[in-house]
């Protein structure tokens, strides 16, 4: 099944942009702060304020819009796939139980870093799901940067 991600985005992207916020803000009111080793990490992968990120571990599944066609969307590109195994929204990560690891932290934390250069939720992710319409998701620049910045355990 192919999901025209391109022509839906234009409709979908206000709503991305509430439902990354919404869960941002729940993860900041809710989530652990790093450790010690943790902020080390992040200052690592170039996050300028590693105080401000907080982490929500999740069992089985990363949370889903409830709204459909974002849901449908997310799922149809691979964004809320059963292998994805954390999602970083601002200053906030999510991350799935058992897959928490210093590699994938440290990928998800290179997003953090991605976000606070483009200054916030609403100017990152037009840039980020443009580029999963044009390279797909494995092959998106921002998907590349925060391979490349794994820190494998
Ligand atoms: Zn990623």
């Amino acid at each position: 099944m192919t999901f025209d991600l391109r022509s839906a985005l234009p409709f979908l992207l206000p709503k991305a942009i509430s439902w990354a916020q919404e869960r941002e803000k729940e993860i900041l009111n809710t989530g652990i702060p790093l450790t010690e080793y943790e902020i080390s990490l992040a200052k690592r992968v170039g996050v300028s304020e590693p105080e401000k990120v907080r982490i929500s571990i999740v069992h089985g599944q990363l949370p889903l819009p409830s709204d459909l066609a974002l849901r449908q969307a997310g799922l149809a590109t691979g964004l809320f796939g059963p292998h994805m195994a954390g999602i970083t929204l601002g200053h906030s990560i999510c991350i799935c139980r058992p897959h928490e690891s210093i590699r994938l932290l440290s990928h998800e934390l290179r997003h953090v870093h991605q976000y606070e250069q483009m200054g916030s939720i609403a100017a990152f992710l037009p840039v980020y799901l443009q580029q999963i319409v044009d390279y797909e998701y494995a092959n998106a620049p921002y998907e590349v940067d925060a391979r490349s910045h794994e820190i494998p355990a």
